[in-house]
């Protein structure tokens, strides 16, 4: 049973075809949360760059050293475009999110005195929690911790007594990598405003959904990742206020960020390239610059709804499903198409295992977010994640295969009473 009608409202299949991974029709590929699949273009710059501009960045005079710094800081200006921001030098080049976290947390963090606080929430990936664990060691500092809502969300109400005057740091994610709930940015920016709080955004789960405006969401750092915007691994962005950036000391030092080195010491260049050291990955940037424009170039209003109309397919399907929970928002208010839940009676492993045999690609695990799974009381989940390219196929072969798994145990594991508990949707 189909809980919606499953025409495509939007042209996914068109879009989908610029994927060529996701050329193989019997591959559902639901895993995007993790890493999305790279489009054409970006294939196509990846290898025009190897062969036509492979060199290294920055000091090189010779013809290929000259086109692979224009190719690179090309790149950085279509992060500054994609993100809105004020200048190309707030544009950081990191390895990805967690890159861009740890060189917040022993960068910025070095600015800070033992005693301040730094305000963080449940629903934290590992990334935005344990670079602050650390630096609350090293530092004195002290972590506090929005709750969550029962479905998931962050709980606003715990703003008011842990918000304090002596916080230095708001560190949340803008969307949940478990429950998909977006983060009332506006509410946290004018909360820390009021006491003189500064803001960074985990984007890792937001940027993939439709380009991002800094200026509108009002806060001083941005972080996110390639591999998750339709570019390449091994490549994120920190974004931060040039005002910002200017007063951080570095974070990893060597080559490419110095200014002037003597044996006794060495000086280092202005933001961005301060906090790069070392030969950046040059073509993956130029990827992510591509990917970013491809983004650009979509019609996200039309993709929103796609993914929301998918969001509500993926909630009514395993609704249905006796034994589903689903950990996070049942509603598709304010959230996106990362839908986790649990299978009574499977481990989340089981679930992705047999799932993976009806071509079905979903993640199991922790996402790397235990406090936020022990405040559901699982140990772990099976996590569905869309994107612009994702189809009603994609979501029925997960029914498809749930069904399947469920009926295997009802046939297998009958209840005493000769009454199978089935888990077959109802409707
Ligand atoms: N934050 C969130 C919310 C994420 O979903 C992820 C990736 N799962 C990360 C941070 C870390 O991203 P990366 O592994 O690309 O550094």
């Amino acid at each position: 049973m189909k809980p919606h009608g499953s025409v495509e409202s939007f042209d996914a299949i068109t879009l989908k075809r610029g994927f060529p991974s996701l050329a193989n029709p019997s591959l559902h590929y639901l895993d995007n949360a993790a890493t999305a699949q790279m489009p054409e273009v970006v294939l196509g710059a990846l290898r025009q760059f190897e062969l036509e501009a492979r060199a290294n960045v920055h000091e090189g005079v010779h013809r290929l050293g000259r086109a692979a710094t224009a190719a690179y800081e090309e790149a950085r200006r279509r992060v500054a475009r994609f993100l809105n921001a004020f200048s190309v030098e707030e544009i950081v080049f990191t390895y990805g999110t967690t890159s861009s976290i740890n060189l917040l947390a022993f960068s910025f963090g070095e600015l800070l005195k033992p005693g301040d606080e730094i305000l963080l929430s449940v629903l934290e990936h590992h990334s935005n929690l344990v670079p602050w664990q650390r630096l609350a060691e090293r530092r004195g500092v002290v972590l506090r911790f929005l709750k969550m809502t029962a479905d998931g969300r962050l709980d606003l109400g715990g703003l008011d007594s842990e918000l304090t005057s002596r916080c230095r740091l708001v560190a949340l994610t803008h969307c949940s990598n478990v429950t998909g709930a977006l983060t009332d940015v506006a509410r946290i920016v004018g909360a820390a405003r009021m006491v003189g709080a500064t803001i960074m955004l985990d984007g890792a789960q937001r940027a993939p959904h439709a380009p991002v405006d800094v200026r509108e969401l009002g806060v001083d750092f941005y972080a996110f990742s390639g591999h998750k915007t339709y570019g390449p691994t091994g490549i994120g962005v920190l974004w931060g206020r040039s005002e910002l950036l200017a007063t951080m000391p570095p974070f990893m030092t060597g080559g490419q960020m110095i200014d002037q080195v003597t044996l006794a010491g060495a000086s280092f260049r202005p933001p961005p390239r301060r906090f790069e050291a070392g030969t950046p990955p040059i073509a993956a940037a130029v990827g992510l610059g591509v990917a970013l424009d491809f983004m650009q170039a979509l019609d996200w209003r039309a993709i929103a709804s796609h993914e929301l109309r998918l969001t509500r397919r993926l909630l009514d399907g395993l609704a249905a499903i006796k034994g589903v929970r689903v950990l996070g928002p049942a509603d598709t208010h304010d959230r996106s198409g990362v839908v986790s839940f649990t299978v009574e009676g499977f481990s989340a492993q089981q679930v992705c295992r047999h799932l993976d045999r009806h071509g079905v690609a979903l993640r199991s695990g922790h996402h790397c977010a235990q406090p936020l799974l022990r405040a559901f009381g699982v140990d772990g989940a099976a996590r569905a994640s869309l994107a612009s390219y994702s189809l009603d196929a994609d979501v029925d072969a997960l029914f498809a295969g749930l069904d399947d798994l469920i009926h295997q145990r009802d046939v297998h594991f009958p209840r005493r009473n000769g009454v199978r508990s089935s888990n077959c949707r109802s409707g």
